[in-house]
């Protein structure tokens, strides 16, 4: 009887236990999945540059007495290899983002301060766009963590803002306290009046190297690597990052961050809030 009621315990017990051994094993296998196509991605990725060089290079060799054609060449290769720079430098951050642990150097950040700087970043294309940047609600906010990581996140966002919005468009970024269950978290929420980002692609665009349309994407100088580097940073940060968007009219992304005097109080360390 003892024995038969154990067996009837365990039994629930033991397919749970197969299912989730089944389910380790395909996660197991997505992992590796995903580590291979990154893997393709990235010689691929470098692969176009590199190819690009070595045949520039040879048309500037072949028309060494046609100086003109080697200026334009020239040009081209110059693009290429910033092109390469930008990758390689990514892919850097990436692997730095994936890896590091954000918050063993976290500090309070004035929100103002991450906001200028992003600014500060596509303020030339900005005005070759004659895009007009407007920040609001940033006063006195500080969010918690890593600087340079969190300013790479933001500064990915109205980068992307700015490359994917047509001439003669606004770029706004506005930053409010929201309370939450854990403690107060910061909204830093990116809107731009561009192209703006389907249904179905909205899902796919914090993938590594998922570009909509990956001509533009390498017209603008992008990798389809800044928002896996944004999603990472919120991840690792204790915060998130939502979309909201219409085709043709424009994009709003919105940054989710724990507020700097909410974290202390969370973890009991006390950040020098000035
Ligand atoms: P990229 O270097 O190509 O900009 P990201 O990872 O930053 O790579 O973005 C992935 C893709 O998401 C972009 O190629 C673009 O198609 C789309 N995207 C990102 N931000 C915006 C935006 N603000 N408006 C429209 N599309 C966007």
């Amino acid at each position: 009887g003892e024995a038969l009621a154990v067996s009837a315990r365990v039994a629930p017990l033991g397919s749970r236990l197969v299912l989730l051994l089944v389910e380790d094993l395909t996660e197991a296998r997505r992992i590796e999945a995903v580590r291979r196509d990154f893997v393709a991605n990235v010689s691929h990725e470098l692969k176009t540059p590199v190819g690009a060089l070595s045949l520039l290079s040879e048309a500037v060799m072949d028309a060494s007495d046609d100086p003109e054609a080697v200026q334009r060449f020239a040009g081209r290769m110059q693009i290429e290899a910033t092109r390469l720079t930008n990758l390689v430098q990514e892919l850097i951050d990436l692997s730095r983002v994936q890896n590091d642990d954000p918050l063993e150097d976290a500090e309070p950040v004035r929100v103002d301060e991450l906001v200028a700087e992003a600014v500060d970043r596509c303020r030339h294309q900005a005005g070759t766009k004659q895009i007009t940047m407007a920040a609001g609600g940033t006063a006195d906010l500080h969010v918690w963590g890593n600087r340079g990581q969190l300013a790479a996140a933001l500064g990915n966002l109205v980068e992307n803002a700015v490359n994917y919005s047509p001439a003669r468009t606004r770029v706004g970024i506005a930053a409010r306290r929201v309370s939450a269950p854990g403690g107060d978290m910061i909204e830093l929420a990116v809107t731009d009046q561009g192209i703006g980002i389907s249904e179905k692609d909205k899902e796919r665009v914090f993938e590594r190297f998922y570009r909509v349309d990956p001509a533009r994407s390498r017209a603008t100088g992008g990798t389809g690597l800044g928002l896996a580097i944004v999603k990472h940073v919120v991840a690792s940060h204790g915060g998130e990052v939502t979309v909201w968007s219409a085709e043709g009219q424009g994009s709003t992304f919105t940054l989710r961050l724990p507020e700097a005097a909410a974290a202390r109080d969370r973890t009991g360390q006390h950040p020098d809030l000035d």
